[in-house]
């Protein structure tokens, strides 16, 4: 695994972290603070510190850390959803170390009938 950035959170935790998915140099975990019924955030375990810097990727790893955001948005059951990538404070990034928000809503089970209506006999 590449050496962790000193005092970076997102370097510990795909370290130490509780997982919901692992692929090689790539991990999603639940975010702490889910902005939506599913809320997945997918880290590169080298420390990038924010989406400017993606060229510091190889072609081969950036295509196989969109298709893990694909995979993992998957696996958690999502069919639509959005995917986003904060980039500067002025944009919302409090944690820079690269990482995409997965945020979708869980299909409801329940179907939703109109209510029945009164059959009026002519
Ligand atoms: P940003 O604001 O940088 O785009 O996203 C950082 C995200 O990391 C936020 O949605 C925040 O809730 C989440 N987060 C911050 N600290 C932790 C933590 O310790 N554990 C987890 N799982 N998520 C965290
Ligand atoms: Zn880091």
């Amino acid at each position: 695994m590449p050496s962790p950035h000193d005092g970076c959170l997102f370097c510990d935790i795909v370290r130490n972290g509780a997982y919901v998915a692992k692929t090689r140099g790539f991990v999603a975990i639940n975010d702490i603070n889910p902005q939506a019924d599913v809320h997945v955030l997918i880290i590169p375990e080298r420390h990038v510190d924010t989406f400017r810097d993606i060229g510091e990727f190889h072609a081969g790893e950036t295509k196989r850390m969109l298709e893990f955001v694909a995979e993992v948005a998957q696996q958690v059951g999502l069919t639509d959803y959005r995917v986003v990538a904060n980039v500067g404070p002025a944009a919302g990034q409090t944690i820079f170390h690269l990482h995409w928000h997965v945020l979708g809503q869980t299909p409801t089970r329940e179907v939703h009938l109109p209510p029945m209506t009164a059959v009026t006999e002519l």
